[in-house]
């Protein structure tokens, strides 16, 4: 009988949030949402037309015969994914080598930020 509670509300477990205070995306491009506004509903998207995309993905799915919540990227779109993660693992791979030659605090710093920052793209799904 549990179980079968359980099943009748999945949207309560997608919609809790990740992590305490960590940023919400919009549910199309990944972009960060801004904060605040908690009047009415939850924003999930940060446009009209990331809203209008995902619909028309959701109809799409909903005919494929795959799930809803099934995340569908184009061959493109992985492929640049794909190319930023390499970027990120690059980025990352730096930093050992600097600190293994050696490398001072300043220069450490420096290489932690192109990390941040190409992590940040990251979150930029679309
Ligand atoms: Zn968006």
């Amino acid at each position: 009988m549990r179980e079968a509670a359980e099943l009748t509300q999945p949207t309560t477990i997608e919609l809790a949030p990740a992590r305490r205070g960590a940023p919400k995306h919009c549910g199309w491009c990944g972009r960060r949402l801004p904060e605040g506004g908690n009047v009415g509903r939850r924003r999930r998207y940060c446009g009209q037309s990331c809203r209008q995309r995902a619909y028309e993905r959701r109809t799409a799915l909903q005919r494929s015969g795959l799930p809803e919540d099934a995340v569908v990227l184009s061959d493109t779109e992985i492929a640049a994914l794909q190319d930023r993660l390499f970027q990120l693992r690059c980025a990352a791979e730096d930093i050992v080598t600097a600190a293994d030659d050696g490398a001072d605090v300043r220069e450490l710093r420096g290489l932690a930020e192109e990390i941040a920052r190409a992590a940040k793209d990251l979150e930029q799904l679309r």
